[in-house]
């Protein structure tokens, strides 16, 4: 196992609402190869706050395929649900720049940009209540190791936003960052799907006074018509039976031709080729390769 002594942590992150799909496969694939290229560490965090979301049975099914891959993590698996203490500490901290606010998905109406209609209200935090974090005028800015400079302006791109959700529960944006934080992760890799939501997570990061991480956002599989491969979608998980063809489409997609191979001679040629700036810088892989 390696020690982590290049300093480099990533980690893998699905949300067990159903079976790993060819999409989160390349991702996973993606990011423990950039891990092990870097002599870093590769942690395995199941993301399953979302409790209405969650599958009792994915987890399960999640681990048994990325072991069918060859796609070890290191150390034991974590879970966001053990995290709330952690999640409610970094809010408190938070605490100066939020407020509480009670508007409804109905009464906002789809509103991309939140109005700011509880912004000045001064209402008390509390039962059906979201609280929201007031955002600047600034520009969040980054570079993409694969997709290149991101700049966005959250005041434009979608106001106020919430941090912690009128059912009492943290928002994604809030608890990744400070799980990211907490697991001393330096890159993430992780599809397109999410860069929208990265400014928000980089402009807590900072209000907290964290470190950013390196991000690396990777184009998603899309199916005709443009959907992304999704468990929503009932994307069938790739075949455990066929792990080296699945990570053979999967690496050819990423931009490799690996030489004929088992699993792990298949492996260990993508570590010693492993080159992030072959990923090509879409957003998405037009078309679904049929697994069979
Ligand atoms: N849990 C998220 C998902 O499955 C990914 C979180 C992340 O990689 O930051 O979509």
């Amino acid at each position: 196992m390696p020690t982590g002594a290049s300093g480099y942590v990533g980690r893998f992150a699905p949300t067990p609402s159903g079976p790993l799909h060819f999409g989160s496969l390349l991702t996973a694939l993606a990011s423990w190869l950039d891990a092990r290229a870097a002599g870093g560490r590769w942690l395995l965090r199941i993301d399953d706050i979302d409790t209405p979301r969650v599958d009792p049975e994915a987890e399960e099914a999640i681990v048994r395929s990325l072991d069918a891959h060859h796609l070890h993590w290191d150390g034991a698996i974590v879970r966001q649900s053990d995290h709330e203490e952690r999640y409610r500490a970094a809010l408190a901290r938070l605490q100066p720049l939020c407020f509480a606010c009670r508007c409804s998905r109905r009464v906002l109406g789809g509103a991309r940009i939140y109005p700011g209609t509880c912004r000045h209200l001064g209402l008390a935090m509390g039962e059906s209540t979201s609280i929201r974090i007031r955002v600047n005028d600034g520009r969040i800015e980054f570079d993409d190791r694969v997709q290149g400079h991101h700049a966005e302006q959250l005041a434009v791109e979608s106001g106020d936003f919430v941090v912690w959700r009128r059912d009492d529960m943290v928002a994604y944006p809030l608890a990744v960052i400070v799980d990211d934080e907490a697991m001393g992760i330096t890159h993430i890799l992780r599809g397109t799907d999410l860069l929208p939501n990265t400014p928000r997570q980089l402009y807590i990061a900072d209000a907290l006074g964290v470190r950013r991480p390196s991000y690396a956002h990777l184009p998603v599989i899309v199916e005709a018509g443009g959907i992304k491969l999704s468990k929503h979608t009932g994307a069938t998980a790739p075949d455990n039976r066929f792990a080296r063809h699945n990570l053979t489409s999967a690496l050819n997609l990423l931009g490799f031709e690996p030489p004929p191979g088992d699993v792990p001679e298949l492996l260990a040629w993508a570590i010693a080729n492993w080159n992030i700036y072959k990923v090509p810088a879409t957003n998405a892989f037009a078309s679904f390769i049929a697994l069979s």
